[in-house]
């Protein structure tokens, strides 16, 4: 099951990926990626910066500030022919995206 956590994102942290990589649009909310885990720091896909590889999540704990953080994609795929690629970052904590088998996963984009 995936993580079930929001995380409004603040104004100054919108700006940052329109200003930095001319984003068109970005998300004012996230949720957390992650599968189900309990304390510790949550991780939502604010924008996938596809071309290089690597995506800007907006990492935060419960009760503090949320900060921005540039991460290289998780390079783990499914085994198999065609293995489904994960949707997390490398050395990420949890289950890849693609081992958990309770819902249908789909990178967002
Ligand atoms: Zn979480
Ligand atoms: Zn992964």
């Amino acid at each position: 099951m995936r993580c079930t956590r929001w995380r409004r994102v603040p104004l100054n942290l919108v700006r940052e990926p329109r200003e930095s990589f001319a984003a068109e649009c970005v998300d004012r909310a996230v949720q957390c990626q992650l599968s189900a885990h309990g304390d510790g720091e949550h991780y939502g896909l604010l924008y996938d910066l596809g071309e290089y590889g690597t995506a800007l999540w907006l990492r935060w704990r419960e009760g503090t500030d949320v900060g921005l953080i540039v991460l290289p994609d998780c390079p783990v795929v499914a085994p198999g022919l065609d293995g489904e690629g994960c949707c997390l970052f490398a050395d990420h904590p949890e289950q890849h995206t693609w081992e958990d088998t309770l819902e249908e996963v789909s990178c967002p984009s």
